[in-house]
């Protein structure tokens, strides 16, 4: 800089508090790095200037990290610095576990080095170097690592059977096709730490005996498409992707298809259609990709977090990983929370923790006098959850238990303001509109449901209305060929079940 200093400003991916962008990180060797929230041009003069005066800069200063690698709690550094909170002191980040998130917001995701550096493809290297393909499925079964795309599948079985099929031709690909409104993590993920996908992908290419993969981004996602090339390029050329990777005669060799904005492309068969250049519509089930998937070639489908989950798995054993979470649901799970809540962003929680602590402890509520309400999980397919229900654990069977579902992580906050019938109406809407139209329960269904629903929002509702709505909620769910289609009704159900009296007070309101 003019200043004399030398200083190298990096660009990186998002450190997760959304509420508090932008964000500058300032890391001197030796000490601990600070960080600045809702930085402008006059806070980065100021912050070069307490460079120079060997002084640290207060302004805008929001938390201190004395230890990059949050895997481990260990505090280097510290002194002189006590009065400025550690990074997991301040409320957004307070018992957050940052696995997923280990390194976003500190590595240049554009710089393969910045990865190795923080021990980026170390797995990868154990694994070629000592690890059976069978060795690797049997870690990822014991992690009990479930698919993070929202189903919840288990990783390791889906390996398992994908491993099993003779063929000459396997393929695998990465689904990063997020649409859900409000839902962005597997975005900051590509974004923030492409390298840790690539890690992924290639040690379950070796796991499963598959020399192709695929990326298929969302094409509204240009910075992570811009990322994920540059990663690949990156990648290629230090000898981690193409042929005889390492010399360990393994190879495989990583392309990106970008998506054309189809929200039903997430699912397994309309994403290989989409790929294979076909209207991404659903295909009936079996046979399954794992079979017969791409190309008509085995296929193996995972989504962005659950690929990302598996250098972390290899490198710290399925001991460490599984002792995280519950019994059942095992890990951390990154979550978009956003709505009506103060402290917005991506949020990374050992599974089984409580709606309360997303909504309340990390968000700290509204941060307005309102009331919070619901909370809607799951995305357009998930369910309304009334603060009644706050004390539910974020695990998959939990929030089944409660007519939600987890989905691939959104967490949209409601307050007092928001009508419940408004909110049903609107994500039905959004999955009306997205309904790939193959199959009549939800092409039809929705699109009567929604008329429904528009009449009571107007006031022209009848009581026979919610009887009806109750019925063909019902029939599309049991008879829709798709996820897509069995879990649109989700939000009016949900809210069925717990506002019913903001349906009937639409109706009253009319008589
Ligand atoms: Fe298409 Fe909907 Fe049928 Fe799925 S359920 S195949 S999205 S019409």
């Amino acid at each position: 800089t003019d200043t004399g200093i030398d200083c190298k400003l990096k660009q990186t991916g998002c450190f997760g508090f959304c509420a508090e962008e932008p964000m500058v990180m300032l890391y001197q060797p030796g000490k601990p790095m600070l960080v600045y929230s809702k930085v402008n041009e006059k806070d980065v003069k100021h912050i070069i200037e307490s460079l120079v005066k060997n002084t640290i800069c207060r302004n805008k200063l929001l938390c201190r990290i004395d230890e990059w690698d949050f895997l481990t709690s260990e505090v280097k550094f510290g002194k002189g610095y006590q009065d400025i909170p550690h990074w997991d002191e301040i409320p957004f980040f307070k018992g957050q576990q940052k696995v997923v998130l280990r390194h976003a917001g500190l590595i240049d995701p554009e710089d393969i080095l910045d990865y190795i550096a923080v021990g980026g493809y170390n797995a990868l290297v154990k694994v070629l170097a000592g690890f059976e393909p069978a060795d690797v499925i049997s870690e990822v079964m014991e992690a009990k690592l479930r698919g993070r795309g929202g189903a919840g599948f288990p990783t390791g079985r889906k390996w398992s059977i994908m491993q099993k099929q003779e063929s000459g031709q396997k393929y695998i690909i990465c689904n990063a096709d997020e649409g859900d409104p409000g839902a962005y993590m597997n975005r900051n993920e590509i974004e923030s730490d492409p390298h840790m996908l690539i890690e992924g992908m290639l040690i379950g290419a070796y796991a499963m005996g598959a020399d192709k993969g695929i990326a298929y981004v969302r094409a509204e996602y240009p910075l992570a498409v811009k990322r994920l090339k540059s990663a690949i390029r990156q990648a290629e050329e230090f000898g981690l992707l193409g042929e005889n990777i390492l010399d360990s005669g393994f190879s495989f060799s990583l392309d990106i298809v970008e998506g054309a904005g189809a929200f039903v492309c997430g699912e397994e068969t309309a994403l290989i259609a989409s790929i294979e250049g076909k209207a991404g519509r659903p295909m009936p089930r079996p046979p399954y990709p794992a079979s017969r998937g791409l190309y008509g070639k085995p296929t193996n489908i995972n989504n962005v977090e659950t690929w990302c989950n598996i250098p972390v798995i290899i490198e710290k054993g399925s001991e460490w990983f599984s002792a995280i979470g519950t019994e059942k649901s095992t890990g951390t799970k990154v979550f978009s929370l956003v709505g009506k809540v103060k402290n917005t962003g991506l949020v990374e929680l050992p599974l089984g923790s409580k709606l309360e602590q997303f909504v309340f402890g990390i968000g700290e509520g509204t941060g307005t006098s309102k009331r919070v309400k619901a909370v809607q999980t799951g995305g357009p397919s998930g369910g309304c959850i009334p603060l009644e229900y706050f004390s539910t654990p974020v695990d998959y069977e939990s929030l089944n238990s409660i007519g939600a579902i987890m989905g691939s992580g959104g967490m949209v906050v409601m307050d007092q303001d928001n009508c419940m019938v408004d909110v049903a109406r609107y994500f039905l809407e959004f999955n009306a509109g997205e309904s790939c139209g193959k199959c009549t329960p939800c092409r039809e269904g929705s699109a009567q449901a929604l008329a429904i629903l528009t009449r009571i929002t107007r006031g022209q509702g009848t009581p026979a209305d919610l009887a009806v709505l109750e019925l063909l909620s019902g029939v599309i769910k049991d008879s829709s060929l798709c996820a897509l289609g069995q879990t649109t009704p989700n939000p009016i159900l949900t809210t069925l079940r717990y506002f019913r009296h903001e349906y009937e007070e639409h109706i009253r309101e009319k008589r």
